[in-house]
């Protein structure tokens, strides 16, 4: 089941506009706009590139961070059972026989687990009980964030995301399985403890369907995945990359919607992430964990979010779509222009940005 967006104004306009590419690298003078539009190639939208207004890469992450670690000895997930968390549902451990990371399901779940979906109408109105499954996946270090882990520690999380997609994805109530990860409080962390969070819902999000349907649009008319031109662009022309290996490649995409915006890819068309093969899993943590310690790093520990977003688990089948993460620093807070045009402004270019993030990598 679907929820329905109309992305069709957006994709009409992105069609006038595919024809004019990238405007050219120019050195500023007076009477310069001061600001670009671009468009993202994938779901049409709009952003504004406010390049008049730019900040310089190092005035970014100057600010007062909201502290929100109430420390070890209060941590809900030291020892999840102790604290009254429900079962694991799933248990890595060392040889030594500690744990290294568990999954369990949300205390306060936004979904009920494996309840089916129900239709609740209301008059004119479609609903139906929030049934699916909601999880935290924990590592078991308080204090190692991602950004300072091991690749092999990192690569465990995303053996973790594998394992619980791949039980969850037949399940009746579900259709979509978000993973994400939110850091620090303004973030949306409620737990310093590091921990990511999946949702596995009966609906597919309207932004994952505005990219499938933009996928689908970009195939038809030029039969080539959307996702593999970006890649194979970015990494011919290196001027937005961040990092790279010969499997995966981050950037700062044309159109960011924040300053320092990463996506991380597949150099190799794939619309599934699930299907990870384990040495894979390997090369991602090193362009990941080395995509988001540099931007950790330049933007004075920010607090961030990063998501996977992958074909849905609906039983159709998405040949055009191209799974990837997505990082998003805290770098601005939404305003009146934002909430009510849906266009967001970014103060930086991404390819200042981007030579900022690769400098910050050469010098570590
Ligand atoms: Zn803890
Ligand atoms: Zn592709
Ligand atoms: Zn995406």
């Amino acid at each position: 089941m679907n929820i329905n967006v109309s992305s069709t104004g957006a994709l009409e306009q992105k069609e006038e506009i595919l024809e004019s590419g990238e405007p050219e690298k120019k050195e500023k003078k007076k009477g310069e706009p001061v600001s670009e539009l671009r468009q993202d190639l994938v779901t049409g939208d709009w952003v504004v590139i406010a390049t008049g207004r730019a900040k310089r890469p190092d005035e970014f992450g100057q600010y007062e961070r909201i502290k929100n670690d109430t420390g070890i000895e209060n941590c809900l997930f030291e020892d999840p059972k102790a604290t009254g968390q429900e079962e694991d549902v799933l248990i890595y451990h060392r040889e030594d026989g500690e744990w290294t990371l568990r999954v369990f399901p949300n205390k306060y779940p936004a979904f009920s687990r494996g309840a089916l979906p129900k239709n609740l109408d209301d008059g004119p109105y479609f609903a139906m009980n929030g049934s699916g499954y909601h999880e935290v996946i924990v590592t078991r270090d308080h204090y190692k964030h991602i950004q300072e882990m091991e690749d092999a520690e990192v690569a465990e999380i995303f053996d973790a995301f594998q394992d619980r997609y791949l039980d969850l994805m037949n399940r009746k109530s579900v259709n979509y399985i978000a993973l994400f990860h939110n850091y620090g409080k303004e973030a949306g962390a409620s737990i310093a403890h590091p921990h990511s969070q999946l949702m596995a819902i009966p609906v597919i999000s309207p932004y994952i369907k505005q990219e499938l349907d933009g996928a689908e649009l970009y195939h038809k008319k030029s039969r080539h995945c959307v996702f593999c031109t970006i890649s194979d662009h970015e990494s011919e022309h290196k001027k937005r990359v961040v990092f790279e290996n010969e499997d995966f490649i981050a950037f700062c995409p044309f159109s960011s919607r924040v300053a320092f915006e990463i996506w991380v890819m597949p150099k190799k068309h794939s619309p599934y992430f699930e299907r990870i093969k384990n040495a894979e899993k390997l090369k991602l943590a090193d362009v990941f964990k080395k995509s988001l310690n540099s931007v950790c790093k330049a933007l004075n520990d920010p607090p961030y979010n990063f998501y996977i977003h992958t074909s849905p688990c609906d039983g159709k089948d998405y040949p055009h779509f191209h799974w990837h993460i997505e990082i998003l620093p805290h770098t601005a807070t939404w305003a009146g222009f934002e909430l009510e045009t849906g266009i967001e402004i970014s103060t930086i270019q991404p390819e200042v940005a981007a030579e900022y993030l690769r400098s910050v990598i050469n010098n570590s």
